[in-house]
């Protein structure tokens, strides 16, 4: 299989770096050499497990694991102390509970213990906090992350290529053509490569999180998967994935949201 993914930023490289390493062959298209507008350019590099979904735990902690044991990239694990009100005392309970149950070691405060443990913070208006304090929470330097993942992934063979500047769009892709006639080819937008490298790695666990991901999204069944359950193999467009487990919940939610015309 060969996959073409658009945009070189952390994200386009993170997923053309493990693709490649399940030996697809991958191009990833980028316009600006410069990344002038890159976010992962302005990125703090924060670290942390102390979310609030299922999904954002596990794959933090998934990253940090990578990042501190499989690339040379420095962890300064000085971890995270998160603040919570009166009114978000159900938000703390709920996030730090699923937190904890996922394996992330998010230690909960008082106030007292917090202005115990931090004197120069203003208590009077928090509830609770959370933190870690065991080096599992930090932040890297994105940049370098950045290129670590350029580095290995031209290793693995991943070909760059950068546009000249020029955006890259379906219409203007190279080899637009070609994909009308090859069953083996892809064509995906960086992030939904990165979804799709999480579930076919099974750091998601199945189909339901590309669901909520399909649900959010306008245009994601219509013009895109409609597109290729009715003419077969013909992936131009902008939403494509590395493994089945997404088409199948695209397919789901096309089923449970098929307007009136549509049957
Ligand atoms: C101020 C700030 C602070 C942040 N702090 C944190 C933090 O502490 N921790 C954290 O985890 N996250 C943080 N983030 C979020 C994080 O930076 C982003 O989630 C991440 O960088 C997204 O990576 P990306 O590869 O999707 O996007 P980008 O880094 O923006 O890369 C997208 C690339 O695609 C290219 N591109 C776009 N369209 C096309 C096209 N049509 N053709 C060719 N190329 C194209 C762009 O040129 C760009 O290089 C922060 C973001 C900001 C802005």
């Amino acid at each position: 299989m060969k996959v073409d993914i658009i945009g070189g930023g952390i994200i386009g490289l993170s997923s053309a770096y493990y693709l490649a390493k399940e030996n697809i062959s991958v191009t990833v298209f980028e316009k600006d050499k410069l990344y002038k507008k890159a976010s992962f350019a302005r990125s703090c590099g924060g670290l942390r497990c102390q979310f609030f979904t299922k999904e954002n735990i596990l794959m933090s902690r998934y990253s940090i694991d990578f990042i501190k044991n499989e690339t040379s990239i420095a962890f300064n694990s000085n971890g995270y102390l998160m603040l919570f009100g009166e009114e978000q005392e159900e938000d703390f309970k709920y996030s730090t509970a699923l937190q904890q149950e996922l394996g992330a070691t998010t230690k909960t405060l008082t106030p007292v213990e917090l202005k115990a443990q931090y004197p120069w913070i203003f208590v009077d208006d928090i509830r609770n906090a959370c933190y870690t304090s065991d080096g599992s929470e930090g932040w890297i330097d994105p940049y370098s992350l950045h290129n670590w993942f350029k580095d290995e992934a031209k290793k693995l063979g991943v070909k760059i290529d950068w546009m000249d500047g020029k955006l890259l769009t379906p219409k203007v892709h190279p080899y637009k053509e070609k994909y009308k006639c090859d069953k083996d080819y892809r064509i995906t937008y960086s992030y939904d490569a990165s979804i799709a490298v999480q579930i076919a790695n099974k750091k998601l666990d199945n189909a339901g999180y590309a669901y909520t991901i399909a649900k959010g999204r306008k245009y994601f069944a219509d013009s895109n998967f409609t597109y290729c359950e009715h003419k077969s193999d013909i992936l131009h467009n902008n939403r494509m994935i590395a493994r089945e487990v997404y088409l199948k919940a695209a397919k789901a939610y096309e089923r449970d949201n098929r307007t009136e015309k549509d049957k």
